[in-house]
């Protein structure tokens, strides 16, 4: 991108972005907020070693935007935010860093609550909280993942209503690819309902220990994993997987998976559309987790049967998103947009009406 920080942010109408930096220890980051209608901010840390500024930024920006949508479609209460640390995880790691990122984080007062993302892990969250309440966390025991798996199943199960008129997995071909926190525990899943199975990833200890716990689960090429024909088609691994390359090579009839960022460009949506393949879009299917941390921060704290109630809802905001993509002859990522939009829309709306009355006793 080009454009200026503000310029962009115009554009997409994002509310701030917040510079932090501490000489000393090296301190560069970046905290996105793009907008806080439904709720304050929400949106993992993400440290990796960006080639520059510039990337850095857009990047907080372009994913801070993307949690805006994915709360407003998960109906849960929270706008969009990113927190962005520039430097390698494995080596530029240390407490300190992660105590003054908690204190810059507090000092927002609210607006923007950090979680886990690429290159942090609970631990770092763990010291970012003892200088911030604002960090997501599930009570011990509870794995993030497993709500993200949870809401696969949900849209698996929608796109499969959608396509054959029956939600059972009993029977269905589904290609996994990437077996690590969510995809392993999808597979476990999706054997117990009765799917057929096939898995690719480039980790070979990880692919040859889930054959020998599952013996009747089927093993595929990583590079081939895409064009293997099945009902569906489940990315759990890498985002930009769905391109004009790899759109034409598909041979499922569904893609529903965990990946963040699925689609290489916004054409795409329509390729598969074009192509006949249903895609359950992956912001919405894959915000099992986030719902999950939101969960945890209401004032009466994490519950568990709540959180999974609200994470099989998936199924039924798939079955809108399919409905307005028929009605509308759109793609289904776009009829998601428009969810997210109209009930921002709507809850702004509220908002100012309800302050219209706030003097009124
Ligand atoms: P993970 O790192 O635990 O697992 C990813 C797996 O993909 C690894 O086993 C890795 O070896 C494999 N992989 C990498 N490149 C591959 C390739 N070319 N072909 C096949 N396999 C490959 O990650 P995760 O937490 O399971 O998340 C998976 C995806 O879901 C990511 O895109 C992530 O952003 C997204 N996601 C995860 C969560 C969550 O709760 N963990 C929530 C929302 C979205």
């Amino acid at each position: 991108m080009t454009n200026s920080i503000l310029d962009i942010m115009q554009t997409y109408d994002h509310e701030n972005v917040i510079l932090c930096q501490e000489k000393g220890l090296g301190v560069r980051a970046i905290i996105a907020i793009h907008d806080t209608t439904l709720g304050p901010a929400a949106g993992g840390m993400r440290m990796l070693p960006y080639a520059s500024e510039q990337d850095a930024i857009d990047d907080a920006l372009r994913l801070a935007r993307g949690m805006t949508y994915k709360a407003a479609v998960a109906g849960v209460n929270h706008g969009g935010g990113k927190c962005i640390v520039i430097g390698d995880p494995r080596h530029d790691k240390n407490e300190a860093l992660f105590c003054l990122l908690g204190r810059f984080i507090e000092r927002l007062g609210g607006h923007y609550i950090t979680g886990e993302d690429v290159g942090t892990n609970a631990f770092d969250m763990d010291i970012i909280g003892r200088e911030t309440r604002y960090v997501f966390a599930l009570p011990s025991g509870e794995e993030v993942s497993d709500f993200t798996a949870i809401g696969v199943m949900q849209g698996i199960r929608a796109s499969l209503q959608q396509v054959y008129g029956s939600a059972d997995l009993q029977g269905c071909s589904v290609a996994v690819q990437g077996i690590g926190s969510v995809g392993g525990k999808l597979v476990k899943r999706l054997i117990e309902a009765g799917a057929v199975v096939s898995i690719a990833d480039i980790d070979q200890a990880a692919v040859e220990q889930v054959a020998r716990d599952f013996p009747e689960v089927s093993v595929l090429p990583p590079q081939e994993v895409h064009t293997h024909p099945v009902d569906v088609y489940c990315p759990c691994a890498l985002g930009a997987i769905l391109s004009s390359r790899t759109i034409p090579e598909l041979q499922c009839k569904i893609v529903c998976g965990a990946a963040n960022n699925q689609l290489a460009d916004e054409q795409c949506s329509d390729l598969l559309m074009q192509q006949g393949i249903v895609y359950a879009p992956d912001f919405v299917v894959n915000a099992g987790g986030l719902i999950a941390y939101a969960d945890s921060y209401t004032p009466e704290g994490f519950q568990r049967q709540r959180a999974l109630t609200n994470v099989e809802r998936i199924y039924h905001t798939l079955e809108s998103i399919f409905a307005l993509s028929g009605q509308q002859s759109i793609a289904t990522a776009h009829a998601a947009d428009l969810i997210a939009e109209q009930r921002i829309a709507a809850m702004r709306q509220a908002k100012s009406a309800m302050a219209g009355l706030s003097h009124i006793r």
